[in-house]
């Protein structure tokens, strides 16, 4: 069963009727271009295959009853405009995007996103949820309307979720195309889309779920926003993205973020120009310097990470990162797809040496964004 079939399934279960209509959004990694978003940076995320499908039916009394299988039951009146736990990342995006004419829906959810990984099973939630509301309400969702999508997605999480992300992750979800890499720029809102097609390059993009839930909500999320914002403001810059280098700070932790804010866009650029050229080999060093920079300059890699990261990299992958906000989550590594088994097998080895979980696998191709499914 496809996740879409299974979230319709879900839905006559629970609700004893067909829903009338299904999306889905995707998960997304993040190539390069780690904690630059809500810089004035710049990213390079692909979307994931693995997909969040929300199966919709309106009401027409004003209640969202909610229904997510491994995740509890919630229904709510809409005009309480609070929930708790995930019901924060559907009732969020109601809220926030204020759909005309909407009075309540059921809704059930199914997904092959790994929760909590840092692969944005959150967006995929929030942005599948928005474009059901969207078509089933009338709004446009071309691609002016799609970023007005993200911009209430991003809303739902900061608000109502409580986690201060900063649009990467909706963003993707919305606009990414199969076979496409999304270069967005945090500045201007602009988007290119570059052709990404490791396969046919004999190349893998691997994605390491270190099986430690990433902490987003912990605080050192909104800590490092915050150092990046004092940092911006004793530069005298709108944003890091304006911000010649880091030197004239004094504070020896604030420079070494601000450095790592404006290598990294300077990372993702010089990333960007190889993708056009089709020159996806030469991403390796690109991503080994990222995840130095993450890991020194930004601290928020963790043992889980380095030791996958380092594993891969041992063992014959072209580069490694952790991607995603960090401490926990998943990594990358960037492989020659006849070494992969090796590779996976070389990580698996060193997270037993060290008693870490066992971490999981899956192959990212550049895959498609939010649509009726
Ligand atoms: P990530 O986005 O990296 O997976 P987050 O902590 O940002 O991790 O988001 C995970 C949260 O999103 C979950 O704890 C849950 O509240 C919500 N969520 C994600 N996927 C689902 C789902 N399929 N069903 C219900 N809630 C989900
Ligand atoms: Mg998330």
């Amino acid at each position: 069963m496809t996740v879409c079939e299974q979230a319709r399934a879900l839905f006559t279960a629970q609700f004893g009727t067909d829903p009338e209509g299904c999306w889905c959004a995707p998960g997304r990694v993040n190539l390069i271009g780690e904690h630059v978003d809500y810089a004035g940076g710049l990213c390079l995320p692909i979307a994931l295959p693995q997909v969040t499908a929300v199966a919709v039916r309106r009401r027409t009394d004003n209640r969202l009853c909610l229904r997510s299988s491994g995740f509890d039951p919630v229904d709510l009146d809409l005009a309480d405009r609070r929930a708790d736990g995930w019901a924060a990342y559907v009732a969020g995006v109601v809220w926030s995007l204020d759909p005309p004419g909407f009075t309540g829906a059921d809704i059930a959810v199914a997904s092959d996103v790994p929760v909590g990984a840092g692969l944005s099973s959150s967006a995929a939630l929030e942005t599948s949820v928005a474009l059901a509301l969207a078509e089933l309400c009338g709004l446009p969702t071309d691609t002016a309307g799609r970023d007005r999508l993200a911009a209430a997605c991003v809303r739902a999480e900061n608000d109502y979720a409580g986690a201060p992300t900063g649009g990467l992750d909706q963003r993707t979800a919305l606009h990414a195309r199969p076979g496409h890499a999304l270069l967005l720029d945090f500045a201007d809102g602009g988007a290119e889309h570059i052709p990404f097609d490791a396969t046919t390059q004999g190349l893998t993009v691997l994605v390491v779920d270190t099986g430690t839930g990433h902490r987003l909500v912990d605080g050192q999320y909104g800590q490092r926003r915050r150092e990046v914002e004092e940092a911006t403001r004793l530069l005298g810059v709108t944003t890091l993205r304006d911000a010649p280098s880091p030197d004239p700070l004094a504070d020896p932790v604030l420079h070494r973020r601000a450095r790592h804010v404006t290598t990294e866009i300077a990372r993702v650029q010089d990333a960007a120009r190889l993708l056009r050229d089709g020159h996806l080999r030469e991403l390796g060093p690109l991503l080994d310097a990222s995840h130095r920079s993450l890991r020194d300059d930004f601290e928020v890699s963790c043992l889980e990470l380095d030791t996958a990261v380092d594993a891969a990299v041992a063992a014959g992958a072209l580069g490694a990162r952790m991607v995603g906000g960090g401490f926990g989550g998943s990594a990358i590594a960037l492989c020659e797809t006849q070494r992969v088994a090796d590779i996976e097998r070389a990580v698996t080895a060193a997270a037993a040496r060290r008693d870490l979980p066992a971490p999981t696998f899956l192959r990212a191709t550049a895959s498609g964004g939010a649509r009726r499914c």
